[in-house]
């Protein structure tokens, strides 16, 4: 992806909403069909179908003639991008798209090649029903044969060209480094150095809490709501630009320093899950501590963290560089002597080994047995079926 910031004037505002508004109603529409289908019916319509159907809908319907018919053909094959992901297990559900939140259409084949370079700071793209669209010419602009129009929640619109980045090129030290990720401190290297994502800051928290509240007192509709609204919108994409800053920096700098890069193998999706109910065996039809509380602060502190990006981007800039390792115990066992035991880990942020009295941070210990490729299930030496809850065997955590 390379992504730009466009600049439409207010009337280009206008007809960019309502082509985002077709996209989002076909992809709406797609999921409805989908997710409402019964058995009785026959096959599932597919995307073939549904294109032929939505040829049929333009027919007959005068504002979804009025917009661009790419756009619309392409929120089908989205959607049927979206499905078969789902179905492979690499993604979730796809859900529904909101007003305001979900806001972008992509276009494809030779109508996303009209981009023509004004000067050395600005370039212009030809949307279809839109017109000239400008945008901020902040590096090359790529060859492209697709690019996608987002608007997100503080109003800022961007273009974003399909492009694999190039790979940047490994230092050839055979130096192997291995990534931690915390949540107190959000990477923790086995150089020993802690590297910190920034999320929001204190100030800026105080100021989100207090408009959370307000806007809950605003009414529905109202344009003080409105304003609210937009003004948290802004709060958060500031932080989010930060975050993404932040992962671009950091994965660069590791792809250059490092040959191998070991991250654990933390299915991020899996965690972020909801704990299941633990059933209280003295009382019937009451519940237990789960922890649900204590996991949901763990998933602001995960999404803060911009993990997933973090990893994906790193997987992009060093493709065949990037290893992932069972993560099991690496907490728990000593980086030095091998010694595993929950006693080790003296606190969240201090290791202290039972049998030799290694001390150091929990972090770095941990992505030093990472980096050894401890516990590692990359070499298929613990059968699948294997619990990860069990202790590791000797011949791997030693
Ligand atoms: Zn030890």
């Amino acid at each position: 992806m390379s992504r730009f910031r466009l600049y439409p004037t207010p009337a280009q505002q206008a007809s960019l909403l309502e082509q985002c508004k077709h996209a989002r109603c076909v992809w709406n529409l797609a999921l409805e069909q989908w997710s409402m289908w019964t058995r009785d019916k026959g096959p599932t319509p597919g995307y073939v179908e549904q294109a032929r159907q939505l040829t049929e809908a333009r027919g007959t319907f005068e504002w979804l003639r009025a917009g661009s018919q790419t756009v619309q053909q392409q929120a089908l094959r989205d959607f049927d991008q979206a499905v078969r992901s789902f179905y492979s297990g690499t993604h979730r559900r796809p859900t529904w798209r909101k007003a305001g939140l979900h806001e972008g259409f992509r276009i494809v084949g030779s109508q996303a090649t009209r981009i023509v370079t004004k000067n050395r700071r600005w370039a212009a793209a030809l949307v279809p029903k839109v017109g000239w669209v400008r945008f901020r010419r902040s590096r090359a602009v790529p060859d492209a044969k697709s690019y996608r129009v987002t608007r997100d929640r503080s109003g800022r619109w961007h273009i974003a060209f399909a492009v694999v980045p190039e790979p940047v090129p490994a230092p050839d030290t055979g130096e192997i480094v291995g990534v931690d990720r915390g949540v107190a401190v959000s990477a923790a290297l086995s150089t020993g150095e802690l590297l910190v994502c920034p999320g929001l800051s204190n100030r800026a928290a105080e100021r989100l809490k207090h408009l959370e509240r307000r806007l809950a007192r605003c009414c529905r509709g109202s344009n003080r709501r409105q304003r609210v609204k937009a003004t948290i919108a802004k709060l958060y994409a500031r932080a989010v630009d930060r975050r993404k800053d932040w992962v671009e920096k950091t994965s660069t700098e590791l792809a250059r320093r490092f040959d191998v890069i070991r991250v654990e193998d933390l299915r991020i999706a899996k965690m972020s899950r909801r704990p299941k109910p633990k059933p209280d065996p003295e009382r019937p039809g009451g519940y237990v501590r789960n922890g649900r509380r204590a996991k949901a602060g763990l998933n602001r502190g995960m999404m803060a963290n911009g993990w997933g990006e973090l990893v994906r981007r790193l997987e992009q800039k060093a493709p065949g560089r990037v290893e992932k390792v069972n993560a099991a115990y690496t907490s728990q066992t000593c980086s030095i002597c091998g010694h595993c035991a929950p006693a080790n880990r003296e606190s969240q942020a201090v290791f202290r080994c039972m049998a030799c009295g290694h001390e150091v941070n929990a972090d770095v210990n941990a992505a030093i047995n990472i980096a050894a490729g401890r516990a590692v299930s990359a070499r298929r030496e613990t059968p699948a079926r294997v619990s990860p809850k069990r202790e590791p065997q000797l011949t791997t955590s030693a």
